[in-house]
């Protein structure tokens, strides 16, 4: 995280555009108690989308992602819809608000709430996840929407049944999905394709396949978190590919530092190393 603050992530996304590296920004936060608070973050990201236009942002136009259970999804589907629209009515018609998918239990309010706003706004996307056994089938049905798709390989502690156990099986399923998005894409019923991991050789295997595809190399995005395989993101910006990074900020750091440690222990050594280093 470049900081705890909106004005801390709106430098970053400064600095990042130096390197034609696009932000998108997302407000650290999770289920929320009341409608009030669910109200709360909305006012805040319609803020942020104010702050972000004013800033200012050329060809790479600053985003962001909500999690849905910050708007009000635990307490009520119609406010959190409520909520995603005032949202996206204060974004840019050529910028999207993007939807991150949260644990399995949530999969089916998400899409189904990703559906109705789609049905009247064509600057929103939506997060699938690699891992899900079900993400076929749902990729599958979103198509006649022509979505805007941020894939990844999922994040949360998921069931055998339920999601892949194995991360070569999660491998050989993104790089499937993935392929169907840039197909889709390539025949216009996909409206954006993006992958958002830092493994480099799937990237790497990705982008060959969109080239054998004829996909421009501006139409080929990956998105990364912010920090995280810095050259790469560089390396990907300048040989023209759309590279994006995800910029968190917010004081509800913890949890989610907690979920990137499950998924890397390392980094736990990573961060010893630097805090004890500097
Ligand atoms: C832009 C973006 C948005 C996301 N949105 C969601 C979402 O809405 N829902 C969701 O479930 N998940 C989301 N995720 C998280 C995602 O599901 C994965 O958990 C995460 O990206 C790690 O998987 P990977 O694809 O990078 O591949 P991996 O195979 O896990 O990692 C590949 C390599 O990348 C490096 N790496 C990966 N993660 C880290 C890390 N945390 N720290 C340091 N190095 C690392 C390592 O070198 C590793 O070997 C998002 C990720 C990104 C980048």
């Amino acid at each position: 995280m470049p900081g705890e603050t909106l004005a801390e992530a709106l430098i970053a996304a400064q600095s990042l555009r130096t390197k034609n590296i696009a932000a998108v920004f997302t407000h650290l936060g999770e289920n929320i108690a009341d409608r009030e608070e669910a109200n709360q973050v909305t006012a805040h990201y319609i803020d942020a989308l104010n702050r972000i236009h004013s800033a200012g942002g050329d060809s790479l136009v600053t985003e962001i992602s909500v999690k849905l259970t910050q708007l009000g999804l635990d307490l009520d589907p119609d406010l959190c819809f409520a909520n995603l629209q005032r949202i996206i009515a204060c974004e840019n018609k050529d910028a999207t608000v993007w939807i991150d998918m949260e644990s399995s239990e949530y999969v089916d309010r998400t899409l189904a709430i990703y559906r109705r706003a789609a049905q009247s706004f064509s600057n929103v996307g939506i997060c699938l996840q690699a891992y899900l056994h079900r993400t076929k089938d749902d990729l599958a049905a979103l198509l006649p929407l022509r979505p805007a798709i941020r894939l990844v390989k999922g994040a949360y502690n998921e069931p055998p049944n339920i999601a892949f156990a194995n991360k070569i099986d999660v491998d050989k399923n993104y790089f499937l999905l993935a392929t169907g998005m840039l197909r889709a894409q390539k025949a216009g019923t996909c409206q954006r394709a993006a992958f958002g991991t830092h493994d480099v050789a799937l990237i790497r295997r990705l982008a060959d396949f969109a080239a054998s595809e004829g996909i421009f190399s501006n139409s080929f995005e990956v998105q990364m978190l912010y920090g995280i395989q810095r050259a790469e993101q560089e390396r990907l910006a300048t040989a023209g590919h759309r590279s994006v990074v995800l910029v968190a900020y917010g004081t509800f750091w913890y949890p989610w530092f907690v979920r990137r440690l499950a998924e890397r222990p390392a980094n736990l050594w990573f961060m010893l190393r630097n805090f004890f280093v500097a």
